[in-house]
């Protein structure tokens, strides 16, 4: 099955947030996620400071061209941040004094940096309430999805109407306890119809039960499944020192603090999850076929 992750933040040891990327580790990494079973995935590139996530996107951008091997497995690039919420619990893992409102001019300077391969863009809709980047976005061809927000309903349905089309790993991002009834799951959920759900189904992120939960909900037609996957993924169970983390891989191949105290990312695969989904969930060839391929192609209008 020709899979295709919509999320991934690095893959074999290689951070796609790292400076200095090059086009020996850029190689390493799709040739390992081919090798793997992976066929296409969306680089994701995270909240940082403005000239930094411009330098990494124009380094992805032109290293993705480079070859053949490396512009077919980068299918585009997925921008996370950093228009998204700066509230604990929310923000998750990006930087706090790196998050900002929406801004159109750095958007475009981000798209720019871009070269036309940034396909899908993750902001929180309070942090662009006139919905101009959403609008913007839009107008240039990229998909936008909420994600790392508590966006009320009022704020998501008037992203709707902008554009907005996606919501990011919908169950995480959020802090551990919420107000039981009005919470950003459930708003997400309530408008089922008109966004598409993506979901970190590797089983840790989202326990499976509560997976089967939202996809029965959301549909198999309006899911997405994806990794989130970070540099450990692909390595199998171990200890790594990653950039600026220390992480520790386990055999349920979640990436964690050392000690185990708090998850810091996936170490999965596409291929591993939908293994999970056929043996765990039950899906069929076909269903999973949709979740891991059909629906990311659809929903981001790549051919
Ligand atoms: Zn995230």
């Amino acid at each position: 099955m020709n899979f295709f992750d919509i999320q991934v933040n690095g893959y074999a040891g290689i951070d796609f947030n790292q400076d200095n990327l090059s086009r020996v580790d850029l190689l390493h990494a799709c040739g390992r996620l081919r090798r793997d079973g992976t066929a296409k995935v969306l680089a994701t590139i995270i909240t940082d400071h403005a000239d930094s996530m411009a330098r990494r996107i124009e380094t992805l951008a032109r290293l993705k061209t480079d070859n053949s091997l490396t512009d077919e497995v980068i299918a585009g690039i997925h921008i996370e941040g950093p228009f998204i919420s700066d509230r604990e619990g929310f923000r998750g893992a990006h930087p706090a004094d790196a998050i900002r409102p929406a801004d159109v001019g750095l958007m475009r300077e981000l798209l720019t940096a871009g070269r036309g391969h940034i396909r899908l863009v993750t902001l929180a809709p309070e942090q662009d309430p006139s919905g101009a980047t959403i609008r913007f976005l839009r107008d240039q061809g990229v998909a936008v999805s909420a994600g790392h927000t508590d966006a009320s309903l009022e704020e998501l349905r008037g992203a709707i109407r902008h554009g907005l089309s996606l919501f990011t790993h919908l169950g995480n991002a959020c802090p551990a306890s919420l107000p039981r009834h009005d919470n950003i799951i459930q708003r997400a959920l309530f408008l089922r119809d008109q966004l598409i759900l993506c979901f970190i189904a590797d089983g840790v992120h989202i326990p499976t039960f509560v997976l089967k939960n939202y996809l029965d909900l959301a549909g198999l037609e309006r899911s997405i499944v994806t990794t989130d996957a970070m540099a450990a993924a692909g390595l199998g169970p171990g200890r790594y020192k990653l950039g600026r983390w220390d992480i520790e891989v386990g055999p349920d191949r979640a990436a964690r603090a050392p000690g185990g105290s708090h998850l810091v990312g996936s170490a999965a695969s596409l291929p591993y999850v939908s293994q999970k989904l056929t043996e765990e969930l039950g899906l069929s060839e076909s269903q999973v076929q949709a979740l891991c391929r059909d629906n990311p192609q659809r929903a981001l209008l790549i051919p």
